[in-house]
């Protein structure tokens, strides 16, 4: 058993929850500091989807996460006593014939078996929305209900770890002391919002500003999520989430117009229905060029950590990576190096 150790965690959001969550149930104490200021892991639809569409791929390590997130998020329920991890049955709707075929090819693949069910005749005539070229149905697919998810883990840590509702000032950090609290170590998981953290800020981080529409409508089906330009996620009483926009040069939490009509007009590839919109909302992904997470130590500050960049499948990846994380921190096993803020330092010094 290892000693106790005292954890400051930087942000209340998907990372720094998932991590606080590890460390305590590793037996060690932890302060969380938030702003409150979240417009990622809120506004998230909580999609878990194991490939990716547009290039007809597996996700990165989906092998990995798939099986560690279902007993992550069960267990999780069952401790802060919360509903939130639903199956989601996912069904992308073909947008060519080339399409077609190239799910065809891939679902006789070994690797893709796990995630791909085979195109059969219902699938091919699937007539609850426009299906010109057929659809195929995705294997292991599940949402998170975020607001019941933030609210029941919250809960909890108010409980078994010291919360702080406050802007984080860097300009009083010494060493690890933060107002006179001696910590072992600092954890930074601030999210798009690391650019304003000087210790991190020469990592690429880059904000993608996303939107989403909650919309009302009579025809869409209620138990299945579509995807087609758009994904819609039916969220009960006959409304639906439609989303998301990908936006790099505006890293504003402001909804447009653009967006709003760009997203409509993607919906019109799934139904024709002047549907009703309810609301509109913006957030923005912690990105990276390479798409993997930023996990890793500061390179000249030895207990200065971050957890970052978990882009745009967070609930996908940051059961694992927060473990691993962990690990990493406390056992000292080795980062995978695809993850490891070192590849940037080694770049930049090579
Ligand atoms: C529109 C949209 C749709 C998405 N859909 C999905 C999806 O379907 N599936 C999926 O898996 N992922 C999705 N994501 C991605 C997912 O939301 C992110 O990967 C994840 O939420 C990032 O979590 P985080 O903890 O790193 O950042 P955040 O959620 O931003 O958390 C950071 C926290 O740190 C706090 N903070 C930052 N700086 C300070 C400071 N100086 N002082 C105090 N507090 C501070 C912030 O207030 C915030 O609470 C979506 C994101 C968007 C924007």
């Amino acid at each position: 058993m290892t000693s106790k150790k005292k954890f400051l965690i930087i942000g209340a959001g998907l990372s720094g929850i998932t991590t606080s969550l590890e460390l305590i149930k590793r037996g060690h104490q932890v302060s969380i500091i938030d702003n409150n200021v979240n417009f990622s892991s809120r506004i998230a639809a909580g999609i878990i989807n194991p490939l990716v569409f547009r290039r007809m791929t597996k996700s990165w390590r989906v092998d990995d996460f798939i099986p560690f997130l279902k007993s992550h998020y069960k267990e999780l329920e069952e401790l802060t006593k919360s509903v939130f991890f639903h199956e989601l049955p996912i069904r992308r709707l073909f947008s060519s014939e080339q399409e077609r075929d190239f799910w065809l090819e891939k679902q006789e693949r070994e690797e893709f078996k796990p995630f791909m069910f085979k195109v059969n005749d219902d699938d091919m005539g699937f007539d609850l929305a426009k299906n010109p070229f057929g659809s195929g149905r995705v294997k292991e697919t599940y949402y998170i209900d975020v607001l019941p998810f933030l609210t029941g883990t919250k809960e909890w840590l108010k409980e078994n770890a010291t919360i702080i509702n406050e802007e984080f000032n860097q300009n009083i950090l010494e060493g690890t002391t933060y107002r006179s609290i001696t910590y072992d170590d600092i954890i930074f998981c601030q999210g798009y919002l690391n650019p304003d953290n000087v210790l991190f800020s020469d990592l690429p981080l880059d904000q993608t500003k996303g939107q989403t529409l909650t919309i009302k409508s009579a025809v869409l089906p209620k138990d299945v999520s579509l995807n087609r330009k758009c994904f819609m996620l039916p969220r009960g009483s006959g409304t639906f989430k439609i989303g998301s926009t990908y936006e790099w040069n505006d890293p504003t939490t402001h909804t447009t117009k653009e967006a709003k009509q760009e997203l409509l007009n993607n919906l019109s590839y799934i139904i024709d229905e002047d549907v009703e919109v309810l609301s509109q909302e913006a957030g923005i992904r912690p990105t990276t060029r390479d798409r993997r997470p930023l996990v890793g130590t500061h390179k000249t500050f030895q207990n200065y950590h971050i957890i970052n960049g978990l882009g745009a499948k967070g609930y996908m990846l940051a059961p694992l990576i927060c473990e691993e994380f962990c690990d990493y921190l406390l056992n000292g096993k080795e980062l995978d190096p695809e993850i490891d803020i070192n590849r940037y330092y080694r770049r930049n010094n090579p």
